[in-house]
């Protein structure tokens, strides 16, 4: 018997512990329940909270942010906040939210979500910018039931970032890349890094293909980042003879 997810209903009092600095322009906040100090909810690898912002603006705000956390990490959750250019809540975050500072949320949910039972063994995962948040989570979800019955063999992640300033969660990148059976594969847009080992320009197909070899048997696909780039994963998987049920996509919009 499965254990039943744990969450609290309505809307929840989260106290920002710490915040990391990823980039110029994104932040890491990490969050416990305000009342005990514990994670007060379970959650999947790639689902997200509604955040309610009452002060900011003449009208309460809501707005989404998937966890960069991972289940497996107890006793906290963190989400990864990239600043929007004249975005009224992601700047006053960068900006003006402190530890000690308490948010209202509600959640999670969310159907982008790494369920291993449904995947193939490999999972291939396309990401942009803050796009690569749920990919955090899975990635170290993957990591913490590496080697288990019904876990995947295999995941790719190919990632694109405009440059090196802005490598986010690079560190946890770092961290997990040497973990058997993930791939991580960074692309730079607008700077060429290819002598570090970056690839150069934005995933198309043939960025693609190179990521999986040109074999797309067997493969669950995973993308989340731009629609046009969201819509080139879904097109071009789907003229390879992906199934659609294992081509997902997450819209931050
Ligand atoms: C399911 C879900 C999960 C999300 N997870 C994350 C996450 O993990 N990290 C994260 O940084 N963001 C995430 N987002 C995006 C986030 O919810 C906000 O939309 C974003 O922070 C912008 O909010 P804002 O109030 O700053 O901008 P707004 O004041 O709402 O918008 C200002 C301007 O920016 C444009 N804009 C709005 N959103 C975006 C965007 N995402 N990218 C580019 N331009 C935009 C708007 O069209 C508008 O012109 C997620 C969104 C969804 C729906």
């Amino acid at each position: 018997m499965t254990t039943p997810m744990r969450r609290k209903k309505g809307w929840m009092n989260l106290k920002i512990d710490k915040i990391v600095e990823e980039t110029w322009d994104t932040k890491t906040f990490f969050f416990t329940d305000a009342d005990d100090g514990d994670r007060p909810f379970d959650y999947i690898a790639g689902q997200y909270l509604t955040f309610r912002y009452d002060g900011v603006s003449d009208k309460p705000v809501v707005r989404s942010y998937t966890m960069s956390s991972s289940p497996c990490e107890e006793g906290f959750s963190a989400c990864t906040i990239k600043r929007v250019e004249k975005g009224l809540i992601s700047n006053w975050m960068c900006d003006s939210l402190k530890v000690g500072d308490i948010l209202k949320a509600r959640g999670p949910i969310g159907k982008f979500a790494y369920f291993p039972e449904t995947c193939h063994d490999h999972i291939v995962m396309v990401g942009a910018g803050s796009g690569v948040t749920p990919f955090i989570s899975m990635m170290r979800e993957y990591a913490n039931t590496l080697g288990q019955e019904g876990s995947p063999k295999k995941m790719t992640l190919l990632v694109a970032y405009r440059s090196k300033n802005d490598l986010i969660c690079w560190d946890t990148l770092t961290e997990i890349k040497d973990i058997p059976g993930i791939e991580i594969i960074t692309t730079l847009t607008r700077e060429d890094g290819s002598n570090e080992g970056f690839w150069q320009g934005r995933p198309d197909p043939e960025m693609l293909d190179k990521a999986v070899g040109n074999d797309y048997s067997n493969k669950t696909f995973f993308t989340c980042g731009p629609e046009s780039m969201m819509d080139m994963v879904v097109n071009h998987t789907t003229s390879k003879g992906v199934e659609k049920e294992h081509v997902q996509t997450e819209s931050f919009f």
